[in-house]
């Protein structure tokens, strides 16, 4: 068995941001690459919906951004906190430096299907829908591949590195037995969608804070996806409180959105997330590499998951692809993936947990303090120091790039590397030329 091929370079378990993307940047540099999708297609609803201008600077890279931004969407130049008397702007994205000055809201139903379409020119890649990771094979401690379930049938498959994109409730993670770190107990969060109207603000992503209650809106064209923040574990207690109780909370906070909210009068049209911020103290064993919400849960405030979830994959992209074409994975690159990004990840969830006590305070409590405003005011006071959030919420605190070596116009030395191995099956042209991606 171990002097078998395996059936695939890599098999990426999850085909959410993170495992979508890292697919795409493995196959177009002719790595062989099967991702394992437990869902049926890429149908979601309440998800996180924003692309952060380190995705679209990528997607420009990879000549996909044209694309891209033909899909439905809106743009959301600034993050505000709203309290009755006064509008604070946490972050303003047009004050960025480069091409990318806003946040795109786009349904992550449209942005995995555009990449699942660019994805599918690669014929060294594919994406199996209804197979659910159930075991990972091991032998000697290494992990050479996995057990999953499609269709009713038993299937294994093998590859030099299994990589772990299944989010939040990571089978994989749970598989592999690498320990958690619980950060915060965090609060949690009721989603539910209402339609937009004419007239109604839009352009930002808006905190609104009034009466005890914390709600989140963004706005997506059509609608509005809206979040309540509830007290950590409260969601049995909202629930026997009913609708009428979100619609009193939320009214509240968004008198504007009041009428409509008569709307909401069923509680399956509420989606609970309950919040966590945790990460794993080790990303990888021998054979096996966590990513994106299966290495670390981020927490929906400041909207940091997908971003960090893809600049994950960038990172492997960057540091992996050399070894995986050359046959010569060693566990030291698996480490160098989590050395390059778990430091950043650990700095942004301390930030993190630090608001979370803040909305945690003020949920329930209307006397509460919970945003720092005085700080706030002399943040906006400085430029520099104005830019910073909206920096860290587009980019992270050390954004991942493309390496050059891997852009487009350098598939020639992916072309090297994959002769180098001997393979004649490698193509790190997409099947049409690259002109022409979708
Ligand atoms: C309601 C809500 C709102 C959010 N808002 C924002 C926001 O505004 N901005 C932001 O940046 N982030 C937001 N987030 C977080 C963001 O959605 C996640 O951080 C991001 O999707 C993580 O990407 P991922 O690829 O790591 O994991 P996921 O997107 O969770 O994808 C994991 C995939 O793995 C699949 N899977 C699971 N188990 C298995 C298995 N055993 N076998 C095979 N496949 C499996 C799942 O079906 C899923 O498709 C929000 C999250 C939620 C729930």
């Amino acid at each position: 068995m171990h002097a078998a091929l395996p059936d695939s370079d890599v098999i990426i378990v999850g085909g959410g941001p993170a495992g979508m993307v890292l697919a795409l940047l493995f196959a177009r540099q002719g790595v062989r690459v099967t991702v394992l999708e437990a869902a049926h297609d890429f149908d979601r609803m309440f998800r996180g919906d924003t692309l952060h201008p380190a995705t679209l600077q990528l997607m420009e890279t990879l000549g996909l951004i044209g694309e891209l931004l033909t899909l439905p969407h809106t743009r959301a130049v600034s993050a505000r906190y709203i309290r009755p008397h006064r509008t604070q702007v946490l972050a303003d994205f047009s004050r960025l430096g480069g091409k990318y000055r806003y946040l795109a809201v786009m349904s992550q139903m449209h942005f995995l299907n555009f990449l699942h379409r660019a994805l599918s020119r690669y014929p060294g890649a594919r994406v199996e829908f209804g197979a659910r990771v159930q075991e990972l094979l091991e032998t000697g401690g290494q992990v050479r591949g996995v057990r999953y379930r499609q269709g009713g049938a038993e299937q294994t498959l093998s590859a030099a590195l299994t990589v772990g994109a299944d989010g939040r409730y990571s089978k994989t993670r749970a598989l592999s037995g690498l320990p958690l770190l619980v950060l915060s107990p965090g609060q949690d969060v009721l989603w539910f969608s209402l339609p937009r109207q004419a007239g109604d603000p839009g352009g930002s992503i808006d905190l609104y804070v009034d009466g005890g209650h914390c709600v989140v809106a963004t706005d997506h064209g059509e609608r509005w996806q809206v979040g309540l923040s509830i007290p950590k574990g409260g969601y049995a207690r909202s629930r026997e409180a009913g609708t009428a109780a979100v619609r009193r909370a939320v009214g509240a906070a968004m008198p504007w959105l009041a009428e409509r909210l008569e709307r909401l009068s069923e509680w399956s049209q509420l989606r609970l997330l309950s919040v966590e911020v945790s990460r794993l103290r080790r990303w990888h064993r021998p054979g096996l590499l966590l990513i994106g919400d299966a290495a670390h849960v981020i927490s929906p405030i400041g909207g940091l998951g997908i971003n960090m979830a893809i600049q994950d994959a960038v990172a492997c992209a960057n540091l992996l692809t050399g070894p995986l074409l050359q046959g010569a994975l060693r566990p030291r690159h698996l480490a160098a993936v989590q050395r390059r990004r778990s430091w950043q990840i650990a700095l942004l969830q301390a930030q993190q947990v630090i608001e979370e006590r803040e909305v945690g305070s003020v949920v329930g409590d209307p006397q509460a303090i919970h945003v720092p405003v005085g700080l706030l005011r002399a943040v906006n006071r400085l430029p520099l120091l104005r830019r910073l959030p909206a920096y860290v919420t587009a980019y992270g605190l050390w954004p991942e790039r493309l390496a050059a070596r891997w852009h487009p116009a350098r598939a020639d030395l992916a072309k090297t590397l994959a002769g180098g191995r001997g393979e004649g099956e490698r193509q790190e042209h997409p099947v049409g030329g690259e002109a022409s991606l979708i």
